[in-house]
This record gives structure tokens, sequence and C-alpha cells, in this order.
């Protein structure tokens, strides 16, 4: 097929000057075809038939470069070539600018130049169509990835967004877990009276923390990771590991375990993890010893109470035994007195009056040794120790003692050692040793000898009182001086069992001590040893 050139020059003979060129151009077939007005050169354009346009610049009343601008901007794709006059380079430059791919000097161009032309000026906007082509397909691709990007930006604001967000729930979350990690850490370092732990399986400390840890003198640091026996060692450590096991085991446990002066009471329990497992324990100890003390005071007070009440409730029997028979007595001599009127009952009144007297007495020792007990349980006698000649006392003891024996019994004393002051409570002392002679003689009632020996040692003075009555059976006397004993073997003779109780407080008071030694049916020998 041949090149269709359509030349747009209002002057005939260039028509035939170009047709003549083209016709010359060996091989190549060139249709030409020509239109000299404005108005039929656009039409021709507008229809593009053509391969190429040679446009005169000269046109009438239009130029050639108005044709090329407008149509051009109409999109038509045939390259145009602007035929200018000699000379003429500003109008060149123009034509180019317009839209032109090439331009020919007329009168000055050879049938080569135009061929050359020509092919150049179609094989440019061939090349240029296929830009354009290109360049709309890379316009076309580039728009596609413009939305692309845009869609992949809008994503990833989404995905910055939720980033945004995330970061911040994740700040808040984290906020949050300070908090309440400053408040668990401020919880158990401020925990009061105790110790908060959490012990691994290797029965190592994972967590301490507590106010009783620096009354032990321990930091937090010092105990992590350090194992529970370097702390509890021995039989105690194994008592608390063995414990500690059971709550590996799931066992909630509490028990108690001393530390130097204290006592704490551990509770523990088990600190499963997400899947249940034990890998940890948790145990809090308690600092109880103040509430251990006074639970202690409290059971002592308890007891005390107890004994009190036994005390009243033993006193109320034997009071009601104990006082009836004296009195009765009194009540029965005093009436028979009354009836002796003549001088010869003399003896026997004497008789009555010495029994009212015994009787009157026992009732006093009764009453001295419950008001000395009661006195004693507040706490109001004390020990008020002296320089004292014990001899002397101890001869004013035996005078008064001696009145209250039948005439059969007789009270013997005897010193030995290098007699000398000691420094001791006097009337404490007596109370003591008037307790020990009663009880020699109302328990030798078949008139045998009393013996009140002193004894001045080196260090220490011994004093013995020994009888020869009816003894203490053995299996008893481990009960001696227990509150109210009394032996079997008195049935028959007045007592309360209150006289030896009496007698070893008021030793503790004076800081003395008592030995005894006696045998059933031969005597009893009480022996009182007193620091010098
Ligand atoms: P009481 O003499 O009022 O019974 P005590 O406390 O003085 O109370 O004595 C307790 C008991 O010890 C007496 O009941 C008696 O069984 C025994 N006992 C004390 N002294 C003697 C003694 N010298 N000989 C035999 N038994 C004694």
């Amino acid at each position: 097929m041949g090149i269709k050139v359509l030349l747009i020059d209002d002057d005939e003979d260039d028509f035939l000057i170009t047709r003549d060129f083209l016709d010359d151009i060996p091989n190549k077939d060139y249709i030409l075809e020509w239109v000299s007005e404005y108005k039929n050169a656009m039409l021709q354009i507008q229809k593009e038939n053509h391969d190429v346009y040679l446009v005169d610049y000269h046109l009438g009343e239009k130029d050639g470069l108005q044709i090329i601008q407008e149509s051009v901007a109409k999109g038509v794709s045939s390259p145009f070539i602007l035929l200018t006059g000699q000379g003429d380079s500003e109008t060149d430059d123009r034509a180019l600018k317009a839209g032109a791919v090439d331009y020919l000097v007329k009168g000055s161009f050879s049938k080569y130049d135009l061929e050359r032309s020509i092919r150049y000026s179609i094989e440019h906007s061939k090349n240029l169509r296929q830009i354009q082509h290109l360049n709309v397909a890379l316009e076309k691709r580039v728009e596609e990835r413009t939305i692309e990007l845009a869609n992949t930006v809008k994503k990833l604001e989404y995905t910055n967004q939720n980033l945004k967000d995330q970061v911040r729930v994740r700040k808040i979350a984290e906020a949050a877990l300070r908090e309440s990690q400053n408040l668990y850490r401020s919880i158990a370092k401020n925990f009061p009276n105790g110790t908060i732990n959490v012990l691994n399986r290797e029965m190592e400390f994972v967590f301490v923390d507590g106010r009783e840890l620096l009354e032990l003198g321990f930091e937090t640091r010092d105990l992590i990771g350090k194992k529970i026996s370097s702390v509890f060692t021995g039989e105690k450590g194994d008592y608390i590991i063995s414990q500690f096991k059971k709550v590996f085991e799931g066992q909630v446990l509490n028990f108690d375990v001393g530390w130097d002066d204290r006592q704490y009471e551990f509770h523990t329990s088990p600190l499963p993890g997400p899947d249940d497992e034990i890998n940890q324990i948790l145990l809090v100890a308690e600092n109880i010893t103040e509430r251990k003390k006074a639970e202690e005071e409290i059971r002592k007070a308890l007891a005390k109470e107890r004994e009190l009440n036994e005390l009243k409730s033993r006193f109320v029997t034997m009071a009601s035994h104990e006082f009836k028979t004296p009195l009765s007595t009194i009540l029965s001599s005093s009436s028979l007195i009354a009836r002796y009127h003549d001088e010869t009952a003399q003896p026997k009144r004497v008789k009555h009056v010495e029994r009212i007297k015994t009787n009157v007495n026992h009732l006093n020792r009764l009453l001295n040794d419950f008001l000395s007990l009661g006195r004693i349980e507040e706490g109001k006698i004390h020990n008020t120790p002296v320089w004292t000649n014990i001899v002397e006392v101890c001869e004013v003891i035996k005078d008064e003692i001696q009145q209250m024996a039948t005439k059969e019994q007789e009270i013997k004393l005897q010193v030995e050692g290098d007699k000398r002051e000691i420094f001791v409570d006097e009337q404490l002392l007596k109370n003591v040793l008037m307790n020990l002679l009663s009880n020699a003689i109302k328990y030798s009632p078949n008139g045998k000898d009393v013996i009140l020996k002193l004894t001045f040692e080196s260090k220490q003075v011994k004093i013995l009182v020994q009888d020869h009555g009816i003894g203490i059976p053995e299996i008893e006397q481990l009960h001696l001086f227990e509150r109210f004993f009394r032996a079997k073997n008195t049935t028959n003779i007045q007592g309360t069992g209150l006289g030896l109780n009496i007698v070893k407080k008021y030793l503790d008071l004076i800081g003395g001590e008592i030995e005894f030694d006696s045998k059933l049916n031969e005597g009893s020998k009480f022996t009182v040893i007193l620091p010098d």
C-alpha cells in the first residue's frame, strides 16, 4: 500500500513540484493529494485518511501553523511537515512548537530531503503514537497503581490506627499492671506482723516481703533464691518441708513454727498456674508471739480461777466438816462447865476449859491457814529478811507449841554447830516452823517426843522437825505439798491439807528448801534448809 500524502498549499506549482519529487523516488509508492484552502484542508484532515500532511505556511487568510495547531489539538495522529519560506527560522521554531514534526524550506529541499522528511515524520509519529499508547497504558497503570496505593495507604492507615489503638490499649494495660504491681508490692512490703512468701518446688524463696522481715534482721534480697532449709535447719526444717510437700499436693495447711523466742503461724496455700499445675506455693508467716502470750495468760488466769473455784468449794466442804467438830466440842464443854457448881468439880471444869482452848486454837489455826493462803495467792506476802537470831525464834516457837501439846509430849530443842544470826524473814520462818511442829504433835498421838534440831553448817542452816508418829504412807508422799492433800491414815485427825502447801510457798519466798523422810507408823522428819 502506498503512502498517502496530503499537501495543503495554495500554490499549484508547489503541488506539481512535490508530485514530481515523490514520483521520482524509487521503490516508493506515494499517493499525493492536494487541497489549497483551509476549510477543505480541515475536512480532509478530520477524516484521517493520510499518512502525512505537508502544510504550507502561507495559506491566504489562515496560516499553516494554525492548521497544525488545531489538528494536533483535536488529536490527529498523522504527522505534519511545515513548508516555510527561505530564512524564516523563527517560523520553523514556532512550527515545531505548534506540533509539526519537521519543516522543509521551500525551494531549497531536494526530493531526497522530502522523502527523508516524510519517512522520518511517519516513523516519528508512529513512535510517538506508540509512546502515547505506552503512555496511556502507563498512565492507566499509574492510575491503577495510584488506586492500589491509595487503598494500601488506607489499609495502612487503618492498620496504623489499629496499631495506635493497640499501643494505647497496651499502654493503659501496662499502666494498670504497673499500678497493680505497685499495689501488690506495697501490700507485701507493709504486710504487718508477718511475711508473705512464695516458694517453688525446689523449696526456694521466689518472693519474700513484709514488715516482720526487718524485725528478723533479713532483707528480701538475702532470701530470694535461698532454700527454706537454709533458714530452718534440723528437725524443724524437715517438719516444715514435709508440710510444704503436702501443700504442693494441693492441701491448704496452717501450722505453728517457733523462731528463737518468737512464735509464728504458717498459713500455706497452693498457687496453681494456668494449667492447674502447682509449681509454687504461698506462705504467709504471721507472728503470733503476742497472741500466744495472751492465750497463755488467759489460760493461766482460767486455771487460777478454776483452782479458786475448786478451793472455794473444797473450803465449803471442808469448813462445814472441820468447823463443826470443834464448835460442837466447845458448845458441849461450855454447857458442861455451866453445870458444875461445887468446888469439887474444879478438875472437870479445867478439863473442859482446856478442851475449849484446844478447839479454839484449832479453829484459829484453820482460819489462819485460809487467810495465809488467800494472801499468798493475792501476792500480798513479801519476803522481808532481817538479821535474825533463829535459836531464839525456835525457843519461842517451841514454848508456844508445847502449850498445845499433850502432857506426854515434849518438844526437845537441840542446837549443833556455830550459832549465828542469819538473814531471813522472821515471821515467814516462824509460820513455817509452827506448821511443821504442830503437825509433828498432831500426828504423834501416842505422846512421843518431838525433836526440833538446829544445825549451823558452813554455808547453810538446817532445821529438823522430827516426830515418831503415824508417818506418811509411801505411795502418797508424792502429793504431800499439794493443796488439800491429806493422807489416808489421817481420817481421825483434824486438818485441812493446807499447812504444808503454805510451808512450801513461804519457803519459795524465803529462798529456802524443804526435804522430808517418813515411814508409816515410825515417824516423819522434815528438814528446812536456809541459805546463809
Ligand atoms: P493438815 O495437817 O491440815 O491435814 P498439812 O498440809 O499440814 O495439812 O499436811 C498434809 C498431810 O500431810 C496431812 O494430812 C498428813 O497426812 C501429812 N502429814 C503432814 N505432816 C505429817 C507428820 N508430821 N506426820 C504424818 N503425817 C503428816
